[in-house]
């Protein structure tokens, strides 16, 4: 017998039936009906009146990589367009641990206070450790993210640099349509990020430390000479004669510097995020460069050239992507690339024949 326990006879313990276990799903679920897309007008009407729900699809729009949904994007941007522009862009970049996140919701709190609406954006392709998540993370920003005329958004995540950038462009204008007039954009501070934030913001901050030692090396020179305004954070307690000591280093490195185009002299300033200690200065320096270069149309001519940047980099990347994605080009190119590594024809006379090749194929 298979169960001796359970036979009449047996004195022990019985081994009972076991319960009927649950089903896992609950069996009156009905699944949720995804909502429906709205139409471009619709998105444009909900983005104009600041229905911030309305402006996150929108921008969850701009970032898919779904053609239907770049093609909705593509017209809600075109329409938002007439109603941009009227804003200030402002690129914030430091290594991490700089202070970034808490000088942020130090300086959005400040903006705030002065009347403004704010957005937050951020750009890093780097982007393991995005994936949506760390840079721009609202938990970040503890209070900014409970304003209700702040609108923080992480980075799109990971993709090349151009295609995550376009896409933060893209949302630049998206905000400024819902009547954000102070945008900023976050960036790691420690590699290519910081020119594409260039192509697309005003003012470009960066974020230093004292004391560590490579005061100088700690950066790139290139983004430091990007730098409208470059600030010593952590300037509180102790650490008040270090960050001075460190500021004057700037100011004496940037003298070396070539003249910027804005004709502004960057300046260098102390501060401290966590304890909000000098962030009005920081934030007078930003009200005289705006003053500074709308006077003299600065203002004007970089933002035409960036327009004419992004428009050019767009061709680029499209021109580049039909020419990679067509078959017959692959094809003719892997053919190509062995008769260069072998010898048997220059790399230029190849290259000449893949895009004649090309080329022909487009007349036809
Ligand atoms: P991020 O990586 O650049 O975003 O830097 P965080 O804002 O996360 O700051 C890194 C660390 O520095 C955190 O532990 C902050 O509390 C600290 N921190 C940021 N700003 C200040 C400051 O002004 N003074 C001091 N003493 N610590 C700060």
């Amino acid at each position: 017998m298979e169960h001796p326990e359970n036979d009449s006879k047996y004195k022990g313990l019985q081994v009972n039936s076991g319960v009927k276990s649950q089903p896992t799903v609950n069996p009156y679920l009905r699944p949720r009906r995804a909502p429906r897309q709205m139409t471009p007008a619709e998105y444009v009407e909900g983005i104009r009146k600041c229905d911030v729900s309305v402006l996150g699809r929108a921008v969850t729009l701009v970032e898919s990589t779904n053609d239907a949904h770049q093609a909705i994007a593509q017209e809600v941007i075109e329409k938002c367009l007439p109603f941009t522009g009227n804003s200030r862009r402002i690129g914030i970049t430091g290594v991490p641990g700089a202070g970034k996140s808490t000088s942020i919701d130090a300086f959005g709190l400040h903006v705030l206070g002065k009347g403004s609406k704010l957005a937050v954006l951020a750009i890093d392709p780097s982007s393991e450790r995005t994936k949506g998540s760390i840079l721009g993370d609202k938990t970040r920003m503890e209070r900014l993210s409970q304003q209700k005329n702040a609108f923080i958004r992480p980075s799109p995540s990971a993709g090349s640099l151009g295609g995550v950038a376009r896409k933060t462009r893209e949302t630049i204008v998206l905000c400024e349509a819902a009547g954000y007039d102070t945008i900023f954009v976050e960036t790691v501070g420690v590699g290519q990020s910081e020119t594409a934030v260039q192509s697309m913001v005003d003012f470009f901050l960066l974020i230093q430390l004292a004391g560590t030692g490579d005061e100088l090396q700690g950066i790139k020179r290139g983004i430091m000479e990007m730098a409208d305004g470059i600030v010593i954070n952590k300037a509180d307690g102790d650490n008040i004669p270090k960050a001075e000591l460190a500021a004057a280093q700037f100011r004496n490195a940037l003298h070396l510097f070539p003249p910027t185009p804005s004709k502004w002299v960057p300046e260098v300033l102390c501060y401290s995020g966590y304890y909000e200690l000098g962030i009005d200065k920081v934030w007078d320096m930003i009200d005289r460069y705006f003053d500074f270069v709308k006077a003299s149309g600065y203002f004007e001519r970089k933002r035409n050239e960036q327009a004419r940047y992004w428009m050019l980099e767009t061709i680029n990347e499209q021109l580049k992507s039909s020419f990679y994605h067509q078959p017959q080009v692959k094809e003719l190119l892997e053919q190509k690339e062995l008769r260069v590594l072998n010898n048997e024809q220059s790399s230029f006379t190849a290259a000449k024949d893949v895009l004649d090749f090309y080329f022909d194929t487009l007349r036809k």
